[in-house]
């Protein structure tokens, strides 16, 4: 039910926007426009009738899932004559893709099926529909976050010096997917010491040791939807600065939370804890963007950053994570999930921030 007022809501876009037929090739957005979970197939929309294509592995899933949408099989994956054939009978000549994920390759051959189409772009419309939640995708993503919260508080105890990086790691993805999780999202960072500085430090052969910062960063998977958090402790004693720095992200996070509303533009929640840490003489060592939405994929819209763009809208679901690193010395940041509700701002994730492990 709810996936038929998604292709309709996109139809209807599409007629707003002038698009005649639209092809949707990339694997989160063929999800979300007809609830297909297989990895190979495509769905041409037009702005009566919907299509998707897949091949004889997929067939039987393909109709269970996409009731609403008219099955057609196909030999291989990237096999665009059918769909071309489609057009040819329903007289379009013009077909927007998704030019972020179309390889040279499918365009290619799609070219070569149809000589006569002229291409457009979708200009990620389904992103745009995407960035604004439905109740049963928030539920997912809260499940997911307190999966991830269950399955760090397990395994928390293990976090000592002297294990390695990626022991630990390895220990936490058991914990998720024990505790429901139908996957990782990401590969788990775990990153200590001087290499905490490392925003993106997956887990190493490195080991732990005392009184080192280590962050943590994880998600766990329900539904096909996301959650995404990131935890920074001490293992031991923290010294001054390792205190100093983690109570300014701290308190930075704190900032954006109180600016978090409907209507707000993305790139001035970003660009208020950007200041505030400039204000405390550290501007050069937040360099990636305050946060981004989440869902089906780990990285979607909004894009809380100096790119990003467009406003905040209830139902939108978030990170806010901002991050001080310093080169040789390490790096703190805190992730929490956000979703956007009338009421206000909600935090999804619930894990202590505690900077001191006991
Ligand atoms: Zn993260
Ligand atoms: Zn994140």
């Amino acid at each position: 039910m709810v996936i038929a007022q998604r292709w309709k809501h996109f139809q209807s876009k599409m007629l707003e926007f002038d698009l005649q037929a639209v092809l949707v090739t990339h694997r989160p957005n063929i999800h979300y426009l007809s609830g297909f979970t297989g990895t190979s197939g495509f769905l041409l929309i037009t702005p009566e009738k919907v299509f998707l294509f897949t091949d004889f592995r997929y067939l039987e899933q393909a109709q269970n899932q996409s009731p609403s949408f008219e099955v057609v099989k196909i030999e291989g994956g990237m096999n665009y004559q059918k769909a071309v054939n489609v057009l040819t009978k329903e007289g379009i000549s013009s077909l927007a893709v998704e030019e972020d994920y179309l390889s040279v390759k499918a365009y290619k051959q799609l070219k070569k099926a149809g000589e006569w189409l002229t291409f457009t772009s979708a200009d990620n419309l389904i992103e745009k529909l995407r960035a604004t939640k439905e109740k049963k995708e928030i539920d997912n993503i809260s499940r997911a976050a307190q999966i991830a919260d269950q399955a760090f508080k397990e395994v928390l105890p293990l976090l000592r010096p002297g294990i390695r990086e990626l022991d630990f790691a390895c220990e936490l993805e058991y914990s998720l997917r024990k505790n429901g999780s139908e996957g990782i999202p990401f590969e788990i960072i775990v990153a200590s010491g001087h290499r905490s500085a490392l925003p993106h430090g997956v887990a190493s052969q490195k080991a732990i040791g005392d009184n080192e910062l280590v962050t943590v960063d994880f998600g766990a998977v329900c539904g096909g939807y996301c959650s995404d958090t990131t935890r920074t402790m001490v293992v031991g004693k923290p010294d001054q600065k390792q205190k100093q720095i983690f109570e300014l992200v701290l308190q930075a996070q704190e900032l954006a939370q109180e600016n978090l509303e409907s209507g707000i533009e993305v790139v001035r929640v970003d660009a208020q804890v950007r200041s505030f840490f400039q204000q405390h003489g550290f501007g050069d060592n937040f360099g990636h963007g305050l946060g981004h939405g989440i869902g089906l994929e780990v990285h979607e819209r909004p894009s809380l950053s100096p790119r990003g763009q467009g406003t905040l809208e209830e139902g939108m679901v978030f990170t806010v994570e901002p991050g001080l690193y310093f080169r040789g010395w390490g790096g703190v940041r805190i992730e929490d999930l956000i979703v956007l509700r009338a009421s206000g701002p909600e935090s999804l994730t619930k894990s202590p921030k505690v900077l001191e492990l006991n």
